[in-house]
């Protein structure tokens, strides 16, 4: 029935998996910004790298000339300085002068000496120790006699190799042979401080950007010994020197790290940017999940309550689908039925929603038993909490239904009528049989007391009766006898003694009127009852001076009545008639005995006389017991012939006859078996 609520709907699954699709896509997104990003630090760091080696490329290159310049400058003065010994131009004075500003203004010449030929050192500037011990110091330099010999033969300067003192500084030394004419008179040289050189010889800028470091051919460091060993990664360039003397090696190391960050301003707003545009896109990623889960969740209590509502619905309907009673609901602006319940489905086939609920309604007509005006109750005009209540008849079905119809607001604000109809044709049908045995009752006890009354009666009155005729006929008898009597007194008792024989004669005829039996109905012909009772009267010789002619229909169907009550009743009103028209000469005195069909289910047989009619006094209490106008009457008859007519569920009646007299009618039920 209803879909469990933790399944999502297909709807809520489309969504779900757009959710997926738009998170890969901007998953990918944020990911190639970031290797993008990345990439683009890469290349720019590697660009500004490039741009850095390249400088310190072109730094070392200006610091090695430099220092190059220097030396070949120094190198220019000392063999100047040499030429110009050889040709005794100085005194020892200007030149201790001249060699100390020299070496103070070079600033990394540590001294210059001068040296005979046979390696004595004569002179030495700038004057910072003393002869003596400059000599001694130089005791173990082997280097100057290879120096010494070179200069002499070839006649040209030369470098010494590099050297340690015994501070533990790197030197080196140059020698400018010195000719006297052309005789070899020693060198002129010039001991160089490594660590002084790179401090004074390279230009100042390379000192605030690198480290400088002189190195051997193996590596070793010749300045700033101490920190050769090098962090790895540093920044640092390395350039072969090309200087005079053997293979070293310039390092420069720049004053910052080499760095894949090389603008760290650049870089950091980039990566500022991609994690605020990262966390831009999470937030809104937080935001949109959150979103979505709240509309799964909506979803989610949409369908329960849905489920909930469709299940609440079922219950309902169920449980209007199970009544006993059939229900509808339709609009009272245009009586279109809205709802129907299977009851009412099942009991009036072909009634369905959308239908007019009029054209369902004409189909009843009011039932005998109705209370209420069908016609209000059907125009529909309730207004709420009004409840009408009918009985009504189902014209194709015949059967009877209890509806009830009020004005309520439908689901969705319209006026409607709820109405219901109940299926009660049995109760009616017990209520119809319990009234026609309750009418059968009464009129047979009615019959039964009238037929006791009439026994009871001739009973009671024929012994008193017998009494009277007996002693009026012994005292006729006697006063005959005697011959005395008077003959008007005679006269008088033979007047009495025939009124008690018709006494006798009236009680006789009530008691055969009414026997105490109980009634026989069965199934009769009407018109073969009219001949034989029009026969039997007219063979009466009483009776002779009355015709009966008979209009018989000869297609009545049978009747189901009591044969002999139904002549008695027919004798009654054909005697009455014959005695209304005692009057005219017995050729005139004609009662038409008539029999014909009716159309509600009844046979109807009538009596016209030209009697003497019936005056409207006479007309109110003609079926009061004991009333007659006649001197011998006895009052009786028409009263017992109605309680047998009526015994019979039809109607005793009379109207006058145009053209004088009276016509008396009764009606019999046709037999039920014939229809
Ligand atoms: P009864 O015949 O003994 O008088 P009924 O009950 O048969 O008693 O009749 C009651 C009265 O109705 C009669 O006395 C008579 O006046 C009147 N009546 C009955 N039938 C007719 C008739 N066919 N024409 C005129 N009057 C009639």
């Amino acid at each position: 029935m209803a879909r469990p609520a933790s399944a999502p709907a297909p709807d809520q699954w489309r969504r779900v998996s757009t959710f997926a699709r738009d998170w890969y896509v901007q998953e990918w997104l944020l990911l190639f910004f970031a290797v993008g990003m990345l990439l683009f630090i890469y290349l720019v760091a590697k660009h500004e790298s490039e741009l850095e080696r390249s400088e310190i490329v072109r730094d070392a290159a200006l610091i090695e000339q430099s220092i190059a310049r220097r030396l070949d400058a120094d190198q220019l003065f000392l063999d100047r300085l040499a030429l110009d010994l050889g040709e005794d131009r100085f005194s020892p004075q200007e030149f201790d002068r001249i060699t100390s500003s020299r070496a103070i203004e070079s600033g990394y010449i540590t001294e210059i000496l001068r040296i005979k030929p046979n390696l004595d050192v004569v002179r030495h500037a700038p004057a910072i120790n003393s002869l003596e011990i400059v000599r001694r110091n130089r005791a173990p330099f082997g280097d100057q006699i290879r120096m010494s010999s070179i200069t002499e033969k070839t006649s040209k300067s030369t470098y010494s190799q590099p050297f340690r003192s015994d501070s533990g500084r790197f030197f080196i030394e140059y020698a400018a042979p010195i000719f006297s004419q052309t005789r070899f008179d020693g060198t002129i040289n010039a001991v160089i401080s490594f660590e002084l050189l790179m401090q004074r010889a390279a230009p100042d800028w390379a000192h605030t950007k690198y480290r400088l470091i002189l190195r051997d051919s193996d590596g070793s460091g010749m300045t700033d010994a101490e920190q050769v060993q090098i962090e790895e990664n540093s920044y640092q360039h390395t350039i072969p020197l090309s200087l005079p003397w053997r293979d070293l090696s310039l390092t420069l190391i720049g004053a910052k790290p080499p760095t894949l960050l090389p603008n760290l301003t650049l870089s950091s707003a980039v990566i500022a940017l991609t994690a605020l545009m990262v966390w831009t896109l999470i937030s809104l990623r937080k935001q949109q999940r959150m979103r979505q889960l709240a509309e799964i969740e909506r979803d989610r209590v949409y369908m329960r309550s849905i489920s909930s509502l469709k299940e609440t619905n079922d219950r309902f309907e169920t449980v209007l689908d199970s009544l006993d009673v059939s229900v509808y609901v339709s609009e009272l602006a245009n009586n279109q039925i809205l709802f129907a319940n299977a009851r009412l489905r099942e009991t009036f086939p072909g009634v369905s929603v959308g239908q007019d609920a009029r054209a369902f309604e004409d189909g009843f007509v009011a039932a005998p038993t109705a209370r209420y005006p069908t016609a209000q109750l059907l125009r529909g005009e309730a207004m709420p909490g009004e409840v009408f209540i009918d009985e009504l008849e189902h014209r194709a079905s015949h059967r009877f239904f209890l509806m009830r119809t009020r004005a309520v607001r439908w689901v969705d604000g319209r006026m409607a009528r709820l109405t219901t109809l109940g299926d009660v044709t049995d109760r009616v049908q017990a209520e119809r049989i319990r009234q026609a045995q309750q009418e059968k009752l009464t009129r047979t006890s009615r019959l039964m007391s009238i037929g006791e009354i009439a026994s009871t009666l001739a009973h009671e009155i024929n012994q008193p009766l017998a009494a009277i005729a007996n002693y009026v006929n012994g005292s006729i008898r006697r006063l005959r006898g005697s011959g005395t009597a008077d003959a008007a007194v005679i006269g008088a008792m033979e007047k009495a003694e025939a009124q008690v024989a018709r006494a006798g004669a009236i009680i006789s005829r009530v008691r055969d009127f009414v026997r105490t039996r109980e009634p026989e109905r069965r199934r009769i012909d009407i018109n073969e009852l009219v001949t034989e009772t029009a026969r039997l009267l007219e063979s009466d010789e009483e009776s002779r001076a009355l015709a009966i002619p008979l209009e018989l229909d000869r297609s009545l169907p049978h009747v189901f009545a009591d044969k002999i009550m139904i002549e008695q009743v027919l004798l009654n009103l054909l005697r009455n008639a014959r005695e209304a028209m005692q009057h005219l000469p017995s050729a005139k005195r004609i009662a038409i005995v008539r029999t014909e069909q009716r159309g509600d289910g009844m046979v109807a047989v009538r009596v016209f006389d030209r009697g003497s009619g019936i005056s409207p006094d006479a007309a109110t209490q003609l079926f009061s017991p004991f009333f007659t106008t006649k001197s011998e009457g006895m009052g009786m008859g028409l009263n017992i012939c109605r309680s047998l007519i009526e015994y019979h569920e039809g109607r005793l009646t009379f109207e006058d006859n145009t053209g004088g007299g009276t016509i008396f009618q009764f009606t019999l039920p046709i037999d039920e078996g014939q229809e």
